[in-house]
This record gives structure tokens, sequence and C-alpha cells, in this order.
């Protein structure tokens, strides 16, 4: 599963640009153009990472920075900022106001894959590594393969994908909706109930040799790999 970046960015040429380069590097990318969007851009993407300009029509990328941090919800997006301005002050005040990371236009399209990879790696290592790994439970990206513990875990292509979503977000709890976006994808018509089969084969293939279920269900609410069950 990709690491999904939205960019918030009014510049169509560089939204092409940015959109063109971070596809082909295995980024899914979205894009808003309107600074009043942004924030329901945010909630409808729930990305990984955003790119933020500073000047956007209707509102600032510094109020829209300001109004994700305060979001219990969006607080912990990590944001780079894109500005035009070189100032000392106002990277300054770009940071003040939670920026994770701050370019200067105009950059170059590598720089901004490695800063993106740069923050992730700090932010969320989670996401940014082929070898991800929560409790005794490692899964390698790369390799396609889960452990749990020393013991190999044999998943079909769906369960790795819906485990690649939990464990990069321990604790979180995903609706059906959301497992359903994320594993399946947007065009596809899934059925929610789908969801609770796959669930039900991931946790079988998990807990096989008696472990204890690292998967909480969420009453009429959906799904999380929890923390709690490495007590
Ligand atoms: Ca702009």
């Amino acid at each position: 599963m990709s690491i999904r970046v939205l960019i918030i960015e009014d510049e169509e040429a560089l939204q092409g640009l940015l959109e063109y380069n971070l596809q082909k590097e295995g980024f899914e990318v979205s894009i808003e153009g309107d600074g009043g969007e942004a924030l329901t851009a945010v909630a409808e993407n729930n990305p990984d990472i955003i790119l933020l300009d500073w000047m956007l029509p209707n509102m600032t990328g510094i109020d829209i920075c300001r109004a994700l941090r305060k979001s219990p919800k969006t607080n912990a997006i990590p944001i780079i900022m894109l500005t035009a301005r070189v100032e000392e002050a106002d990277k300054l005040r770009g940071l003040d106001h939670g920026a994770d990371d701050y370019i200067t236009k105009p950059f170059s399209v590598s720089e901004v894959i490695a800063r993106i990879r740069a923050v992730l790696r700090r932010t969320n290592p989670a996401i940014a590594g082929d070898i991800v790994s929560y409790g005794d439970i490692t899964l390698d990206r790369e390799q396609m393969r889960v452990k749990r513990g020393a013991r190999p875990v044999a998943l079909g292509p769906t369960e790795f994908k819906l485990l690649e979503v939990f464990i990069q977000r321990p604790g979180r709890v995903y609706s059906r909706e959301q497992l359903l976006d994320r594993v399946w994808g947007q065009e596809v018509y899934v059925e929610h109930r789908t969801v609770d089969v796959h669930i039900g084969r991931l946790r079988k293939a998990l807990n096989q040799s008696g472990e204890a279920d690292p998967i909480r269900t969420v009453r009429a609410t959906g799904y999380a790999l929890d923390e709690t069950y490495r007590r």
C-alpha cells in the first residue's frame, strides 16, 4: 500500500509536476488547489503527509496548518510547507505554526521526494521503511512476508494489505469504510461484510499458534491493531 500525499497548491504547473513525479515514485497523490477547501480535502483523503503551499486562494497555508494542528483528528499528519518566501523570519513563522519541514520555491522534485521520506522517517517510521514491526509482529513490505515472533505467517494479498494498514498506525481504529478504501480502493464496490471475512482470515493466520489476538473489534465502529495484546 502506498503512502498518501495530499498536495495543497494552486499553481497548476506545480500541481502537474509534483503529481507526475510523486506518482512515478509510488506515492498515491491527491490535489487540492483552493485553500478554503483544504480542510475538507484533508478529512476526505486522510493523507499520510501534506505538501502545503503558503499562498493559496481563500485561506493561507499558515492558517490551514494552524487549523490542522488544532484538531485531534489531523494534528499528527506531517506537513511540509512550500513557499516562495525565503526570509528567515518567514521560515520560523512557518515552523512555529506546526509545519514539520519547509521547502523554498523553486525546488527540485528530487529534493521534495527526499524531504517527504525524511519527514516520514522522523514522524512515522512505520510507514517509511520496508520492514515494520509492532509487538511480536514483523511485516516486510519488500518481500511481502510476515512473521509472528519467529513463526512465518502465511497471508493472502488482501490480509497482507489489511495488516499493513493497521501496523502503520497501531491503536488507531479504522472503520470498515476506511479499510475498504485503503485496501480495496475507492473505485471498487465491496460489501462491508467482506472486510469482516478478511479480518477473520487475518486473525486466524496471526493467532494460529495460540498467541493473544492482536486485532481489536470495536463494536459498531471497526477494527484496530491494539497495543493491549502486548501485555
Ligand atoms: Ca500559491
